[in-house]
């Protein structure tokens, strides 16, 4: 059965659960209003499904079935992404010396829409920012071009695309470590999206040699994304390999 906006009702209700499950942030009240089109719209995203914000067959299906649908590895016919234009203060921008081979993923300690002001804060020092930030419910802010070098992971900004994570303790404790954070599965499809996008678009290998936590770039002081981020499920989401590649570097 086919639901769309309009609808109302007891399936429209267990639709809403399901995503609600999913951590895509709506009401469950039974009635297929502009929250819960705007939440199909992002999971259909997310998922490489036809955005029109109706749940069909394919996405209901993909709502009911397994947890974490693996997309085809291949580029191409990729997602269509969706940025909330965040831009980062103008004094975060460096020029790249090099060309872009990592993808450095961060955790925010803090909100989406925090991180975002932060980032367009001018004069702040040092002067850092990712490139995207991912919410918890699947939205995706640009704060910067990729053609632009960013101080985000000393050592590898030149060569790196950065992107932050809206991770926060369970329960919220605020700004310290990331032992008990949780991942929600609309900000690990988002995110997984995006890299797959970010490297077909710079021919990046999706290997953990290219794609690497904050904490793991050479000298970092850094404990984000946390001990609890799930490279090998995170990596299977992109459809390459747990184990380090044979990079180049
Ligand atoms: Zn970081």
């Amino acid at each position: 059965m086919t639901l769309h906006r309009g609808d109302r009702g007891p399936e429209v209700a267990d639709l809403q659960r399901r995503l609600k499950a999913r951590g895509y942030d709506l009401a469950t009240d039974g009635v297929y209003g502009p929250g819960t089109d705007a939440a199909v719209r992002l999971f259909q995203r997310a998922h490489e499904l036809g955005v029109d914000g109706v749940a069909g067959p394919a996405t209901r299906a993909a709502l009911e079935g397994v947890a974490h649908p693996t997309p085809a590895a291949s580029s191409g016919a990729g997602p269509r992404l969706e940025f909330l234009e965040r831009p980062c203060a103008a004094d975060c921008l460096r020029l790249r010396s090099g060309s872009i081979d990592r993808v450095v993923v961060h955790g925010t300690d803090g909100t989406f829409e925090g991180t975002g002001a932060h980032f367009a804060t001018i004069g702040r020092s040092p002067a850092t920012a990712t490139h995207y930030t991912i919410a918890r419910d699947g939205r995706i802010a640009r704060h910067a071009p990729e053609a632009a070098a960013l101080n985000h992971a000393a050592g590898v900004n030149s060569r790196s695309i950065g992107i932050e994570h809206e991770i926060r303790l369970t329960p919220w404790r605020g700004r310290t470590h990331f032992p008990l954070a949780d991942y929600p599965e609309a900000m690990l499809a988002a995110s997984a999206a995006l890299v797959r996008e970010v490297c077909a678009r710079h021919d990046i290998p999706m290997d953990r040699t290219h794609i690497v936590g904050h904490s793991e770039v050479p000298g970092a002081t850094h404990v984000d994304p946390g001990p609890g981020w799930d490279w090998a499920s995170y990596m299977a989401r992109l459809g390459g390999g747990s184990q380090p590649g044979s990079g180049s570097v």
